[in-house]
């Protein structure tokens, strides 16, 4: 199935194309069109699948044609555990991102530097790709609102509740909207993630690669 049997605009079909890639993993052929629907997902995949494409691709077209037409405050919270993962992620949405018509300024922000750069980065910023302790440290000094969140990203939950960011998850989703799209992915799928995933997602395309 090429890409532009998903649902992708011209635009995007140029990023990808920019990207070189060819043809959609199957994690990718699954998500996005969900994902453009709107549907809540519950992805059981590993890093190296292709899942950052699977949720940033779709994400960036609903910028384009859903999405606000000004930016405002943060529309997208994307959660992961370290800050490795969180630059990475950050790098795909700037990479496909950077020639669409409309544009999107994300920001990574995480532990272990300084915080006073990423909060005057803060400013117009769309997507934040947040590490749990930095978003909480940030969001307590009230340098931010989550509160107009349109679509939430749990990227690698299990390693987020592993690595003792239960409490930090569980007061971010506080403050989340109640009505937002919602995206988990995780490699396994015990039994803590269970209480998450059945308060936040309804009706979830659940995808396993
Ligand atoms: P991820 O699992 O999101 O970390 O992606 C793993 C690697 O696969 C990254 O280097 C991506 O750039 C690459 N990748 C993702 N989707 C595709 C695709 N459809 N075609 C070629 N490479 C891809």
């Amino acid at each position: 199935m090429p890409f532009k049997a998903l649902g992708l605009s011209e635009p995007l079909l140029k990023a990808i194309a920019d990207q070189q890639y060819q043809t959609p993993y199957p994690i990718q052929e699954k998500a996005i069109p969900a994902i453009l629907q709107g549907r809540d997902i519950l992805g059981h995949a590993k890093t190296g699948s292709g899942k950052t494409a699977s949720f940033v691709l779709p994400i960036l077209e609903w910028f384009q044609d859903k999405g606000p037409a000004e930016n405002r405050s943060i529309r997208v919270l994307v959660l992961a555990p370290t800050r490795e993962l969180a630059i990475q992620i950050g790098a795909v949405f700037q990479a496909f991102g950077e020639k669409l018509p409309r544009k999107v300024k994300t920001l990574a922000v995480y532990g272990g530097v300084s915080i006073n750069p990423q909060m005057i980065g803060l400013q117009n910023v769309e997507i934040l790709v947040a590490t749990p302790g930095r978003l909480i440290d940030l969001l307590s000094r009230r340098a931010l609102t989550i509160a107009d969140t349109d679509i939430l990203v749990l990227d690698e939950a299990d390693k987020m509740l592993n690595m003792g960011f239960a409490d930090e998850m569980k007061d971010i989703l506080f403050l989340l909207p109640k009505k937002k799209q919602s995206i988990l992915f995780s490699a396994t799928l015990g039994e803590a993630l269970e209480a998450i995933h059945k308060s936040l997602l309804r009706d979830p395309l659940k995808i396993t690669i």
